[in-house]
């Protein structure tokens, strides 16, 4: 497995595997990589001759008093887990390389509409970070696929509009959440919580079970739902930030006669901030 560092290796690299005719499958990360993440790269591998996963800590997405510094940064141990899976070539370039001028004056790439609401009410300019460092992977990696995962849903969706609406030639594959076996979805942000934590966590994904039960059995008060699901996620001592029923493709509010839902929810434990979903197809 090759680490490259520099935008001009990368691309030499990338040239030589177009010129052999070859496929390629990219999976950006921040690190502290965990099975989530590995289970990108092996869904990438199915797809492509060439597997890239780049580790980058994008500072464009983390709002003033998010944990940019404190972001666990494990780049040993993530090469180790990824040259495991034979990955072909892991890109860890530096802030400076990325973002060579400063975020100042830094071109982006802004999603409007499904960019709102849900995390992006919550953390403004966190999805114009989240595109232009995609779009600028892309550039670079200039992949035939590229594999994200559902566990963030609204994340994905920004994704799959940018490049439907910017044309840009890449397959967007979403891979399904990895849970720990209580239900909690894997996070790099999980270890941040203590083991009793991690535990009382399990709300998140118990109480967004309990309404995709409701909703796929024919309930559709929607109002009432998020308020019981509000009350047993707060009962277990943890804060709301939002709790939602969208239709799947355009977030926007669900709607009895939709037939695609997704349930999301973002919850602080302490100053953890969690997001977790799950979708009910009727
Ligand atoms: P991150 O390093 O948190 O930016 O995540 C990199 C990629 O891994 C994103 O596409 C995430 O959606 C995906 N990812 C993170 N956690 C999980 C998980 N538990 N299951 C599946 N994919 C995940």
């Amino acid at each position: 497995m090759q680490t490259i560092s520099e935008i001009k290796s990368l691309r030499s690299q990338i040239k030589a595997w177009r010129q052999q005719g070859l496929s390629i499958a990219f999976v950006p990360t921040m690190g502290n990589l965990h099975a989530g993440h590995f289970s990108l790269v092996e869904k990438a591998k199915t797809l492509a001759d060439k597997v890239v996963v780049s580790i980058f800590v994008n500072p464009m997405q983390f709002g003033k008093n998010e944990d940019l510094d404190k972001y666990p940064r494990t780049l040993s141990d993530d090469q180790r887990g990824l040259a495991e899976l034979n990955t072909d070539m892991v890109f860890t370039p530096s802030v400076e390389v990325i973002y060579p001028h400063g975020l100042e004056t830094q071109a982006y790439v802004d999603v409007p509409s499904v960019s709102q609401g849900f995390c992006g009410a919550s953390r403004p300019g966190h999805f114009v970070g989240v595109a232009t460092i995609v779009t600028k992977l892309f550039n670079l990696v200039q992949p035939d696929f590229a594999c994200f995962g559902e566990k963030d849903f609204q994340q994905l969706a920004v994704i799959r509009t940018m490049v439907k609406d910017l044309s840009m030639p890449i397959e967007i594959i979403g891979v399904p959440t990895k849970r720990e076996s209580n239900g909690l979805a894997m996070s790099s942000r999980n270890g941040y919580l203590t083991i009793e934590e991690k535990s009382t966590a399990a709300i998140l994904y118990k109480t967004l079970s309990d309404t995709a039960m409701a909703i796929s059995t024919g309930d559709r008060r929607f109002d009432t739902l998020i308020e019981q699901a509000k009350q047993a996620i707060e009962a277990k001592g943890l804060k709301i930030d939002y709790f939602g029923i969208a239709e799947r493709d355009s977030l926007q509010p669900a709607q009895p006669t939709d037939h695609h839902f997704v349930i999301l929810v973002a919850a602080f434990l302490g100053s953890v901030r969690l997001i977790d979903n799950i979708q009910v197809n009727i």
